[in-house]
């Protein structure tokens, strides 16, 4: 059995499985991109690196200067005994682009700027410093004891980067550093993974778009938003296939569309019980169902299903705030498992004392949201936002981490520590 369809085994019980436990099975449903496309680096930030980048030469090329000073070799100036200073000619100047293209004679020195080639016979540079020059600037004077130890100074070939090694991995998803590093090397195209496709649309006949003046009962949808600026954050090629409406007849026709131009569709709303069965039905004729309700608080309510021709759902939950966090939490890694990212980033978790009490009862894991910051002695501290209904998108627009309440926890006071998982950029 591949390790696709082991996604699809009934040992588990749909209603109890722990959020670790459907992350893992979701990620060991997704198969990396193996397509390759050749970029140019100015437009390949955040984009997945598809094969491993060698550096094709040393970095630096040369040995150069680390300072604007004085290359010498050092046995020169080393001052006789009873001396305290020795006095060095000037030859010659290596300037950042123009090498000293003469030799150093016993004695001599060369003036010489930051990145400029060390001439051959140098082995030391001195700062300019800790220098005197004379005023017919030939020649320099060293005290005894400002002469550095051999070698300062000097930045040797391949200190950043050897010749042949790897200078990026496979997997990586392109930060600045990266594209900075590329062009380093001399690359002008880096292979890259394909966009991932990704189509989502809300569902709900209460849902009003924005622009449109929403009639009694109806809210604005706020999804479509939060979900359009997270997959832009991930870099994919998103398709907005705006607000369905709860019939069966609109759903399928959004799931064809969404099918024929994405290979992941995100839907939001229409998954909690008493909705399911129009989702599940639609699946079932055209890919197959696994539904879950994942022990997590928000976001209990949430399916993941395959339509033929391998393009994964993932239908979250309506409530605003359940979409984030189910979004971050499982969608988002598997998003980047399917992009080819590797290894996935780790979640930073770290210890903060709760200031205020914690409302909770035993069974779901919780993701509530919180404002951390650092007490006076140092340590970290956290104030949940306030109320933590599912619905409300102002809790997460306030908070700056999760705070991670684990299936067992009841209620928490004041004063605990507790396990805060910070936001990244992406929320
Ligand atoms: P549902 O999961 O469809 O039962 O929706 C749960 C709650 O989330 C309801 O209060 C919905 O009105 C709300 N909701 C669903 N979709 C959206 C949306 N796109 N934007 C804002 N609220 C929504
Ligand atoms: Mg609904």
């Amino acid at each position: 059995m591949t390790a696709s369809h082991s996604i699809f085994c009934d040992d588990y019980d749909p209603n109890s499985l722990s959020i670790q436990e459907a992350s893992q099975r979701i990620l060991d449903a997704m198969s990396p991109s193996q397509g390759v496309e050749w970029l140019p680096i100015k437009s390949s930030l955040g984009r997945v690196l598809a094969k491993d980048l060698v550096s094709p030469h040393d970095v630096p090329a040369h040995r150069n200067s680390a300072m604007d000073g004085y290359a010498f070799r050092l046995k020169d100036a080393r001052p006789g005994s009873g001396q305290a200073e020795v006095k060095l000619q000037l030859v010659g100047v290596s300037a950042a682009g123009h090498p000293f293209l003469g030799q150093i004679p016993s004695g001599g020195a060369v003036r010489i700027m930051t990145g400029a080639v060390v001439p051959e016979e140098a082995d030391t540079v001195i700062m300019q410093e800790r220098v005197s020059l004379n005023d017919q600037k030939d020649q320099i004077t060293i005290q005894a004891e400002s002469l550095p130890q051999i070698g300062a100074n000097i930045r040797l070939p391949g200190e950043d980067l050897k010749a042949q090694v790897r200078a990026l991995p496979a997997g990586r998803a392109l930060r600045p550093a990266d594209i900075g590093l590329a062009a380093s090397l001399g690359l002008a195209e880096v292979p890259v993974r394909p966009r991932l496709r990704v189509a989502f649309f809300s569902t709900g006949d209460e849902l009003c778009s924005i622009g449109h003046t929403p009639q009694v009962g109806q809210v604005f949808d706020s999804n479509r938003y939060t979900l359009f600026s997270m997959l832009e954050k991930l870099n994919v090629d998103w398709h907005d296939l705006g607000v369905v409406k709860d019939s069966p007849e609109a759903l399928e026709n959004a799931f064809q569309r969404a099918t024929e131009c994405a290979d992941v569709i995100i839907s939001s709303g229409g998954v909690s019980v008493g909705d399911a069965d129009f989702v599940r039905g639609i699946l079932d004729r055209l890919g197959r169902t696994v539904f879950w309700k994942i022990a997590i608080k928000p976001g209990r309510p949430f399916a993941y299903g395959q339509f033929t021709g391998n393009k994964h759902f993932f239908g979250l939950p309506g409530n605003p705030v359940a979409v984030m966090v189910t979004f971050y939490q499982i969608v988002r890694p598997a998003l980047m498992r399917l992009q080819g990212r590797h290894p996935l980033p780790a979640p930073l978790l770290i210890q903060a004392q709760t200031r205020t009490p914690l409302k909770k009862m035993p069974g779901r894991f919780e993701f509530q949201r919180g404002i951390l910051s650092r007490a006076e002695n140092g340590d970290y501290q956290v104030d949940a936002t306030g109320e933590q209904g599912s619905g409300m998108l102002s809790s997460m627009s306030l908070a700056n981490c999760f705070i991670r309440l684990p299936e067992s926890a009841g209620k928490i006071e004041a004063g605990s520590w507790v396990e805060v998982e910070p936001f990244d950029e992406s929320l």
